[in-house]
């Protein structure tokens, strides 16, 4: 069976197709590529309303990482076009298996957050030969999407924490819903300031803010204390129970 053909069976395309696929061999080890183009006749839809329109030119030759098989890096090659739009003017096209600049395929990022779910976000990109940079993007995928679909307006308890990477020369803040089982990521912040946070409680609102009874953390205490103030009405200032480290690592 051809890879062309679990492709077709796992993620069809209607406007393009699987046109060829190789192995090549580069200095990381071998890696898998495939070749797609649009379908004859179809016109480029507008990543800017939606919009199909008139081809105006293509650009050069993108690569984008898809699930590895076999421990296999697989790469999508694909040269976008950009369409002629009534509204949007010259717009590159959208792509069905990648969101923007992502270079990340949307069923990778998917992939790797569900995996950075049960594994240090460190170990997510050792084991499936990506980067952490990838790894982080993916989350924050996901974040983003759930903040759109998920219903937050009975949220009562969250906890923060700071993760350090690139050696520790650089933070990030995670907040965490905390009174569910499942304890969805709700934000990620690039930084560990206090900013950071009040950036955190600028998104939430004061609404949702204000109906939080337990902040639970264990990051700069005094710090955590002045946004408790702000977020709980007080109320959970004084007691900030003891850090339960989430079920997601990094
Ligand atoms: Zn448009």
């Amino acid at each position: 069976m051809q890879l062309k053909t679990i492709l077709n069976r796992v993620l069809k395309h209607s406007a393009f197709v699987y046109v060829a696929e190789r192995l090549v061999e580069t200095v990381a080890g071998p890696a898998l590529e495939v070749q797609l183009r649009a379908r004859a006749n179809s016109r480029p839809r507008c990543s800017g309303c939606g919009r199909t329109g008139p081809g105006y030119d293509t650009l050069a030759q993108r690569r984008f990482e898809f699930v590895p098989l076999w421990g296999i890096p697989v790469f999508f090659l694909y040269a976008p076009r950009r369409v002629n739009c009534a509204r949007c003017g010259v717009h590159v096209e959208a792509l069905p298996w990648a969101v923007g600049k992502h270079r990340l395929t949307t069923a990778y990022a998917w992939f790797l957050a569900r995996w950075a779910k049960r594994l240090s976000w460190k170990e997510v990109a050792e084991v499936f030969l990506t980067s952490w940079d990838q790894v982080f993007r993916a989350v924050e995928m996901a974040v983003d999407w759930g903040r759109e679909h998920r219903d937050l307006s009975a949220i009562t308890a969250i906890g923060i924490e700071e993760v350090q990477w690139q050696r520790g020369h650089r933070y990030l803040t995670l907040v965490y819903q905390i009174d569910t089982h499942c304890k969805p990521l709700l934000w990620v912040g690039k930084e560990r300031k206090l900013k950071t946070l009040l950036g955190f409680f600028g998104w939430f609102g004061k609404e949702r803010s204000a109906a939080l009874q337990f902040l639970c953390s264990d990051m700069w205490k005094p710090y955590l204390r002045v946004i408790a103030k702000k977020a709980c009405g007080g109320a959970c200032a004084g007691s900030l129970p003891h850090h339960e480290p989430p079920e997601q690592g990094h």
